[in-house]
């Protein structure tokens, strides 16, 4: 069992770590731009202890890109499948997760699928709320159930400066509505969708969010947040797309149902066995944490983790 190893583990946090200097923390609004890029810590939750923590596990970041999975799950739970995939596809890309241009070559037109920018906007429409601020404390709500944390908020000087800078995802959502694919205002929906970005936690707290969806929807005492074919098709999406467009060579190198997002962070959840949350600010082209794929591919071969 993982927790028996915690030197070898160390060890392995030890050598990730030297990738740190292959990456460069995202520097698109100050917020991210102030993180250490040298950072690398993890939590692994087996349901019954966080079995391994390395680095400062209770570290706070924000959720970026990995909210998008959360905003999955709930929109499947309220809507059901076949509204939400009327507005967004199945199939991953090979192009940056803000990338615009299959938009208007795909066929039919919606975004290719739920973890990209694009259709990730498309599936934030559908969150339940009659005002912004409702929507994000039902989101929230649903996360605080997911990581058993209620503390959990949104960092509002991450959500402002991300909502002030955000005229890329403004112009994908405009161009949605254009097609129908969304209504409503744009701007309240990028309000929504910085927020949800924003949402900040610590390693702890990922991993247990990973661990509900490794353990087929269910928290670790048993109590069931996630219906099982949703938490299956959730994780269907890490494996395709979760990591942008390097999630094929992750599926090889790794093989763990994972997600990442810019500021470093990634959840992963291992089917029916451990939930792992990582923070390593330091990111590659790609927009994803160096040090954390690093970490994750030593824990994959070690400890034969990979689902393939
Ligand atoms: N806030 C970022 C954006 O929408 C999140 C992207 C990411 O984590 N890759 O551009």
């Amino acid at each position: 069992m993982i927790c028996k190893g915690q030197l070898e583990l160390d060890e392995m946090v030890k050598q990730a770590q030297k990738s740190t200097i292959n990456g460069k923390v995202a520097n698109y609004i100050p917020a991210l731009a102030k993180a250490e890029r040298d950072v690398l810590a993890v939590s692994i939750f087996d349901g019954a202890d966080l079995c391994f923590v390395a680095g400062n596990s209770e570290e706070r970041f924000t959720l970026q890109s990995t909210s998008k999975v959360l905003t999955l799950a709930l929109a499947l739970m309220d809507c059901g499948e076949d509204k939400v995939f009327k507005k967004v596809g199945m199939e991953p890309t090979g192009d940056p997760f803000n990338s615009i241009s299959k938009l208007e070559t795909q066929i039919p037109s919606k975004p290719l699928n739920p973890m990209i920018n694009a259709g990730a906007l498309a599936v934030s429409s559908l969150i339940k709320g009659r005002t912004v601020e409702e929507k994000v404390q039902y989101l929230l709500a649903f996360i605080h159930k997911l990581s058993g944390n209620n503390k959990i908020t949104y960092n509002k000087e991450v959500a402002q400066s991300e909502y002030e800078t955000a005229d890329l995802n403004r112009a994908l959502a405009y161009f949605l509505k254009q097609h129908h694919i969304i209504d409503g205002d744009v701007n309240e929906l990028i309000d929504f969708y910085t927020k949800q970005c924003a949402i900040e936690l610590t390693c702890n707290d990922l991993a247990r969010i990973g661990y509900v969806l490794a353990n087929e929807g269910r928290c670790a005492d048993g109590q069931e947040v996630i219906p099982f074919e949703i938490a299956r098709l959730v994780k269907t999406f890490m494996v395709t797309c979760g990591m942008y467009n390097a999630s094929g060579e992750f599926a090889i190198k790794v093989g763990i149902p994972a997600k990442s997002g810019v500021s470093g962070c990634i959840l992963g959840a291992v089917p029916n066995r451990l939930g792992i949350g990582i923070y390593g600010p330091s990111l590659d082209e790609k927009g994803n944490s160096v040090a954390g794929m690093k970490l994750l591919e030593l824990l994959a071969e070690h400890y034969h983790l990979s689902i393939f």
